[in-house]
């Protein structure tokens, strides 16, 4: 990937020499946002709009974070997350502003399937996170056998179901079910799109809407059958994007091109609004000075009025650490380490879409240990477009139950690794690819286990306690775009709030009046109407990533 260095027309204070007093003006910032995911790129952009004078600190060499592009082949193509929940609507809402709404699209309905032990069956249609509605339906009949599928119906004839007695989906579906539907169906769906042990994820976050649906229908099966009505009614109501009717287990979208062009088009509007994006700066602490905050970094330490953490758990905890309240949250908690393996096949490698938009795999599937595949070129109809003949697949090492088959091997090692999985899972002789990639994403724990959610409470209640101290990303939001994106635009309209101390008056005097004018009265509004401030809770909605 190539480096996308940043404007340099501002110099880094002497290192060691942090102001005791006001910077002179061209070496103060307004905000300095560190990390330049999407959640550092949206608060940029939503300040630099507005006049801030923004300064971002990106360690990478690259913009977007694991929101970010490749390039294979020649084919620009998403480097990690590639989709978005649809929930909430921020995703779109934003990518509209950006230009792109033309080009939100949606996935080929054709749904995923799962690789199991002895055989290879598309995911039941109407399922959540794997967990059926209808236990003795055709598809599940097929995934579980007669002895499965009776099992997973007993969950209708068993004592009805209280709310809040199991917070793990694992335990919760394995008691309800059988242990053949959790490992069969909800394991691999649940802990692919989550890359957490499915012992552990929290319902409330994963399946949102289920545990109320539970207290009304008693049993998992018709919980489930709850929600995936409710999506449907959403549908038709207008509400929710046409993919849920066609799919309801997912509830996502994409973009045209790929969804790295949301951050690179975030990144350009706030250049345009004179952000200065600075790659390869890693910050290594932060500390409160009179005027606001300084932080040292492997170039030298930079000073602003406002400081924005948009980094990972463990590395925002690493910059925080020597500051009031974050010494107790450090964790030896290992993070959860993805490798994926994109392969780009010549013209005719595969016909007919074998396996649907990709396959799930089942732990027990011999020999393959590629934990998801992505039939890319399948999934999105652009990329079929534009790869012009050629095959796209995408398989997924690692999860948060255990490392990536491919750790330490070579690049052409996992390629090899790469192609005798996907050989195996679409059950073709397939031919070498023309070309491949492989990306390794570090992350914290999974956001999405249960615990995480006071987790980030707890951090976003250190951050609170200091003045114009800001954390935003999936380690307070949660993981996926869709938690976010959101997020991050309350802690922006947050920072915007508290700088306007008289409505409609800048902080700084580079605002254009016409983008002050309709924000300056939001903000009046907002502080009126005591809307939700930056740190309140945001929504916890689930991220429906759908991995293949
Ligand atoms: C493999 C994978 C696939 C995914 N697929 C999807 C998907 O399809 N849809 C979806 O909605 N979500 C998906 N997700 C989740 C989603 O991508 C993330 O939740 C979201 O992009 C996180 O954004 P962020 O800004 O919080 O963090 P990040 O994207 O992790 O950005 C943090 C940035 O901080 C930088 N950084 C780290 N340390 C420092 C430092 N000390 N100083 C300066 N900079 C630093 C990093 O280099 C990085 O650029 C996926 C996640 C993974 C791992």
């Amino acid at each position: 990937m190539t480096a996308d260095a940043g404007q340099a027309d501002a110099t880094p204070l002497p290192e060691g020499s942090l102001p005791e007093t006001p910077l002179p003006e061209a070496q103060r910032w307004d905000s300095i946002v560190v990390g330049a995911g999407a959640g550092g790129l949206t608060v940029a952009h939503d300040l630099a709009g507005r006049g801030y004078r923004v300064l971002v600190l990106e360690a990478s060499d690259r913009l977007g974070g694991v929101a970010t592009g490749i390039e294979v082949a020649g084919l620009a193509l998403d480097a990690g997350a590639e989709s978005f929940a649809t929930r909430g609507g921020a995703v779109a809402e934003l990518a509209a502003e950006l230009g792109l709404a033309d080009d939100i699209v949606s996935p080929n309905p054709a749904g995923a399937w799962l690789q199991l032990g002895d055989r290879a069956v598309p995911l039941p249609k109407a399922s959540l996170l794997g967990i059926p509605s209808s236990p003795l339906a055709r598809d599940v009949i097929d995934a579980l056998g007669w002895g499965g599928a009776i099992r997973a119906y007993a969950d209708r004839l068993m004592p009805v179901l209280r709310i809040g007695k199991d917070d793990a989906l694992g335990p919760l579906v394995r008691r309800r079910m059988g242990r053949k539907a959790l490992d069969r169906l909800v394991a691999p769906l649940a802990g692919g799109v989550y890359s957490a042990d499915v012992e552990r994820l929290d319902v409330a976050t994963v399946a949102p809407g289920l545990n109320n649906a539970l207290t009304q229908a008693g049993s998992l099966s018709g919980a489930v059958a709850v929600v995936l009505e409710e999506r449907a009614a959403a549908v038709a109501r207008g509400d929710a994007a046409p993919s849920n009717a066609q799919r309801p287990g997912s509830a996502v979208q994409g973009i045209r091109g790929g969804v790295h062009r949301i951050t690179a088009a975030l990144a350009e509007r706030a250049r345009a609004h004179h952000a200065d994006l600075r790659t390869g700066v890693r910050v290594t602490s932060a500390s409160p000075t009179p005027t606001g905050w300084a932080v040292e970094t492997d170039a030298g330490a930079f000073a602003g009025s406002s400081l924005v953490v948009a980094l990972p758990e463990p590395e925002a905890l690493r910059v925080l650490g020597g500051l009031d309240g974050f010494a107790p949250l450090a964790t030896d908690a290992a993070g959860v380490a993805v490798e994926l393996v994109t392969l780009v096949l010549p013209p005719g490698a595969i016909s007919g879409d074998p396996r649907g938009t990709g396959v799930l795999v089942a732990a027990d599937a011999p020999g393959i240990r590629a934990k998801a595949l992505t039939h890319a070129s399948a999934k999105w109809p652009w990329l079929r477009e534009a790869a012009d003949g050629r095959e796209v697949v995408r398989l997924s090492y690692g999860s948060g139950a255990a490392a990536p088959a491919t750790e330490g091997l070579d690049d052409d090692a996992a390629a090899a690794l790469a192609l005798r999985d996907a050989r195996a899972i679409l059950g073709r002789d397939l031919p070498e690819p023309v070309a491949s990639a492989r990306v390794r994403w570090e992350q914290g724990q999974p956001t999405t286990v249960v615990g995480a959610r006071g987790r980030q409470q707890a951090l976003r209640d250190a951050a609170d306690a200091h003045a114009n101290l800001f954390l935003v990303g999936a380690a307070v939001a949660g993981t996926g775009l869709a938690q976010v994106v959101p997020d991050a635009r309350r802690a922006a309209l947050g920072i915007r709030r508290e700088r306007f101390a008289v409505p409609g008056t800048p902080w700084t005097d580079e605002v254009a009046p016409d983008e002050l004018a309709p924000d300056a009265a939001a903000a009046h509004d907002e502080t009126d109407a005591a809307a939700p401030a930056a740190s309140a809770t945001p929504a916890r909605d689930a991220d429906e990533r759908g991995d293949a």
